[in-house]
Formats: structure tokens, sequence, C-alpha cells
């Protein structure tokens, strides 16, 4: 319990941060990329490997203040009741074209006569969104990944996503969330902490479940009584 207090204070703190600093980046951002779109127009010679490099650095810092950004709108928050299965349809389809890229399918299962859960569905989605994109990027040879939507019990719904992927090791799993925490090289370590935020929002919880060079699944359990 004490780690995860600290954990929530880590989060809001690094929230309110982002609040001040992310607005202030966006705007000297979009100036940098016209202004190099117009230099690489009109420039004689070939720097198109320097323009490239350019380009993928901007739209990495352009991905980290995105993922800040969604910590930095608690106000924006509108939460209703919404059908998980649509929310959940809707992400996957979202990320199906880079799903197939590296031959990755994405399998559903929903239970049927779900009740409509009280939920920011835009948040939601982005959670959904992180987790499915980490479980693509385990799997570069492809395969399958399932998830499944059903009730857990009375009052609780279960979302879990399984990859078939590197898996994480035991002592890295309690890193997961925390920001910047990373393993990849061109990763920003903050989608899982934008997520566990989220679902601690919504007063769900999130539990990893790893076997290393088998897989991972994530386990997202929400409240149904509002
Ligand atoms: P990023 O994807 O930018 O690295 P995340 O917060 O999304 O940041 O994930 C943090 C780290 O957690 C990843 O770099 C990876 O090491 C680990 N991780 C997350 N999801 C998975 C997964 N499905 N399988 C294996 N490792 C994972
Ligand atoms: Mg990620």
């Amino acid at each position: 319990l004490e780690e995860q207090l600290r954990k929530s204070d880590t989060l809001n703190v690094v929230g309110e941060l982002a609040a001040g600093i992310a607005h202030e980046i966006r705007n000297p951002m979009t100036a940098l990329k016209g202004f190099i779109q117009l230099l690489e127009g009109s420039v004689k010679e070939d720097f198109s490997m320097y323009f490239n490099v350019i380009t993928s650095e901007l739209s990495r810092i352009e991905s980290i203040i995105t993922e800040f950004l969604i910590l930095a709108r608690p106000q924006a928050i509108q939460y209703s009741n919404k059908d998980i299965g649509t929310i959940v349809k809707e992400t996957m389809e979202l990320l199906n074209a880079q799903a197939i890229l590296v031959n990755v399918q994405m399998k559903l299962n929903i239970e049927e006569n779900l009740p409509l859960l009280f939920c920011e569905p835009n948040q939601l989605k982005q959670v959904f969104i992180n987790v499915l994109k980490n479980a693509i990027e385990v799997m570069p040879g492809g395969g399958q990944i399932d998830v499944t939507v059903k009730r857990k019990n009375e009052d609780q719904l279960l979302i879990s996503i399984r990859d078939r992927g590197s898996g994480i090791s035991q002592d890295k799993i309690k890193r997961l969330g925390q920001p910047f925490y990373t393993t990849k090289e061109r990763g920003t370590g903050l989608g899982l902490m934008v997520s566990y935020k989220i679902i601690e929002e919504h007063q769900g919880q999130v539990e990893v479940e790893s076997e290393e060079g088998k897989g991972t699944t994530f386990h997202i359990t929400l409240p149904l009584t509002q």
C-alpha cells in the first residue's frame, strides 16, 4: 500500500509539472516543424538524411508532449455510461493497420449483455492504445493478441490483453508505470504511467501477469458500481 501511495504522489507531481510545460513546448514545436519543411524544400544539396533525423526527433518530442498532455487535462474529463465493447473495438480498429504490418492478429472475445460502464471513454481508449501498442511492439515476428472483455464478478469488469511477446521479468514488473521507465531505444516510458493513472482515476486496478519468453497479460479491472 505504501508503495502504491508513493507511486500515486509521484504521478500527481508529474501531472502538475506536465500541465505547466507541455502547452509551452507545443507552439515553438509547430513553428520548428513548419520552418524545417520550408528549408527542406528550398536547399539544393541533398540533406535528406539530416532532415529525416530532424523530423523523426521532432515527432519523438511530440509524442512525449502528447502523452504528458493527457495527464495534464483532468479538468476536461467527462464521465458517462458507455458500452465497453464499443470502446475496445474502436481502439482495436485504430491499431489494426499497425498490427497487420508486423503480422499480428488481434482477437476480441466479449461476453454478451455486459452492463454499461461509467467512464471517460477517450481516456480508456488511451489506455487500451498504450497497452495494445506495447503488445504489438513485443511481437515483431507476428502472432496473436487476445483481448477478453468479461464480467469479473457482481460489480467489476475485467479486460485482459494477452500477448505472446518477450515477457517481463518479475523485478521489472515493479518498474512498469514509473515515469520514463523504458527498455526501448525509441521509447518514452510514459505510456504505462499515463495508463495506470487513468485506471486509478476510474477506481480500477491493473495487474500484470508475465512469463519470460512466453508473453504477458495485462488485466484491467474496472468497477461497475458508480
Ligand atoms: P514505452 O513503450 O515507450 O517503452 P511504456 O510505459 O509503454 O513505455 O512501457 C514501459 C516498458 O514496459 C517498456 O519499455 C517495456 O520494457 C515494458 N513493457 C510494457 N508492456 C510490455 C509487454 N506487453 N511485454 C513486455 N514488456 C512490456
Ligand atoms: Mg508504450
